[in-house]
Formats: C-alpha cells, structure tokens, sequence
C-alpha cells in the first residue's frame, strides 16, 4: 500500500510545477528535517517550491541545508498550486492555517505524509506510517523509492529528523528500521557531530536552571500514578528565556521509573492557552487517548495538547482552570 502510496505521490509531484510544502507550528528537528529534505528534492527537480511554517525556525537548526528558504509570513502564500504537501502534521491544525488552506485552489489536492498514531488522514493523499520513528524516515524511504541520490546534506536534514524524534535512540519509536537508516544515513556522510551538538549538547546554564525550576515543581498523583508539573511565563521572564528553552524537559521526565504510568507537562505562556505534554514509557498506557480527549493527538508514548485556561495549584496538583 506504502509503495503504491509512494508511486501516486511521485506522479503527483512530477505532474505539478507549483508546489506548497507545509510542517506544523513550534517546529522539531523532524518537522525542519523532513520539510527541508522534500523542498531539496523538488528544487532538484526543479519545481517552483514554497515552503511555510508558521513559526520561524529556533536558531539551533541553522545548520541545516535549506533553513532560510523557509517563510513565516502567511501573504508569501499564493492562491492557487498544483500541490500542497503536509510533513509531520498530526492534523491539518498542527500548521495553524487550516482555514487558509482551506481556501486554496490546489490541482492535485494535498498529500499529508506523516508518522503519528492520531492522523486521521486529512489529505487527498495519505502516505501515513505509524511504525515509522520519524516522517524523515518515511522522507528517506520516498527518496529511496523513486531512486533520488541524497547528498550529505539531505543525510544531515534527515538523521536530525530521526534522532530528535527518537529522543536520540531512546525512546519507543526507535526501531531497528530507524537504526539502520540513520546508519546508512551516516554512510553517506549526515554530519552526526553537528547534530548532537546542535540538538543535545546545546543548554545555556539559563536553560539548566530553568529545568531545575520546573523539576522542584513536580507532583506526584497516587490516584493516577502520573507525574505533572508546570512552566511558566514568569519563569521564562525571569531567566531571560523564550518558549523553546522548555524543549526537551518533557522528554527528560520519561527518565523516570516505570511504576509512574506518564508524565505531563503544563505551560502557562499567559496567552490564555496552556499547553500539554504527554509522556510514557509503558506499553500498556497510550497518553495520545488523553490528548484526544483534549482535542490534540499524537503518538501512543508521546503527544500534545493545547486548550483554552490558565494553570492553579489546586490541593497540591496543577489544574487548568477557566
Ligand atoms: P510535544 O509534547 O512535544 O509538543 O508533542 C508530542 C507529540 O504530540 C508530537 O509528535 C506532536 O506533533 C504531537 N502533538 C502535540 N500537540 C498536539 C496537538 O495539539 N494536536 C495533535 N494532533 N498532535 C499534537
Ligand atoms: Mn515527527
């Protein structure tokens, strides 16, 4: 089915000329990794290729090859394309111009590629890969397929796409599969120092204490077994920090020991919104069903969510309230 999938999407792309690529708000390595991997594959072909988030890039991505072709500004978009292209959007949503998109002419409608449990397969087009690590991996696996050469750049786009998502070969989506493309990957020469030091070995000491912050903060719920705890605005403020400096402190709470069922991670960026991070180690808890619940997705061991409220400590838990 993926191949056929794959076969569709190629005649798709080789039909069009107008191409509009788009990856979801608050970017991750996967998001930049496979969005910049498809747009070097279509400027090779030589498409007329947009690529759109809506947030900019964070900083630690420069290296990637690519990055500043990327635009932010929604009237960069035009009407009309013969394609629109979604990479690691768990719904249309996730690009936070649904409406917009909705609007667009597209000839050959929208191919949504993906790898997330929750994808209700929203495009045309559905290349949707749940046992896939990353939608680099699925990126690498189209680029295989229709026998594309990836350069060393593309390998380094690609391997930071699987290696944050896999919480550098960690957690649940690291499979052998994965291991063996980012090895290949690596063959051809992704530039794996890079990426560490881009990705992992990349905390201020303000990060660091921003972290500490947040870990003092956690609570532990006997009833549910689950671990929850919350970041502020005042905490950023205060350390002189912005939003993405609480990347990766969800991932850090699945260090925990397992007799915890999952963790979840509040933050309250005083915009009226707060934001959930789901996180779980255990086979037999899938913490997407808690965020669906709250109108957001995921994966089984990790997903979001985002509703309207403000955070309170309520009898020694985190609540959102109205
Ligand atoms: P994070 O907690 O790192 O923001 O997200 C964890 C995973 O859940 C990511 O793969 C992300 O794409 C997905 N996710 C986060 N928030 C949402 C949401 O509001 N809706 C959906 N469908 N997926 C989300
Ligand atoms: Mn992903």
């Amino acid at each position: 089915m993926y191949d056929e999938n794959i076969k569709k999407f190629f005649d798709l792309v080789e039909n069009s000329q107008k191409i509009l690529l788009l990856t979801h708000r608050n970017p991750d390595g996967d998001a930049i990794g496979s969005i910049l991997s498809m747009q070097k594959l279509l400027i090779t072909l030589n498409k007329d290729v947009l690529s759109f988030c809506v947030d900019a890039f964070p900083e630690n991505f420069n290296y990637l090859h690519g990055v500043n072709l990327i635009k932010n500004s929604l009237d960069k978009i035009e009407n009309e394309y013969d394609l629109i292209v979604t990479l690691d959007c768990g719904d249309l949503y996730m690009t936070k111009i649904e409406e917009k998109i909705k609007t667009l002419k597209s000839k050959f409608g929208l191919v949504n590629i993906d790898h997330h449990f929750t994808n209700p397969g929203f495009g045309d087009l559905n290349i949707v890969m749940n046992e896939a690590s990353s939608t680099a991996e699925i990126v690498y696996l189209i680029l295989k397929k229709i026998g594309y050469e990836i350069n060393s750049d593309i390998a380094t786009n690609l391997l930071t796409g699987i290696i944050t998502d896999t919480g550098n070969f960690t957690n649940n989506a690291t499979t052998k599969q994965s291991i063996e493309i980012a090895s290949k990957l690596l063959e051809i020469g992704a530039n794996f120092k890079e990426i560490l030091k881009a990705n992992v070995y990349n905390k201020t000491i303000s990060v660091l204490k921003l972290w500490g912050i947040v870990l003092k903060r956690i609570v532990y719920n006997t009833e549910l077994q689950m671990v929850e705890t919350a970041v502020f605005e005042s905490d950023l403020k205060s350390l002189d920090l912005d939003n993405e400096a609480s990347e990766g402190i969800s991932n850090y709470l699945n260090n925990l020991s397992s007799d915890i069922k999952f963790s979840i991670l509040l933050k309250d960026n005083e915009s009226g919104k707060i934001k959930g991070s789901l996180r779980t180690t255990r086979d037999d808890v899938d913490v997407s069903q808690i965020a669906l619940a709250f109108g957001g997705g995921g994966h089984r061991k990790a997903s979001g969510f985002e509703v309207d409220g403000r955070l309170e400590l309520k009898n020694g838990m985190w609540k959102i309230v109205g």
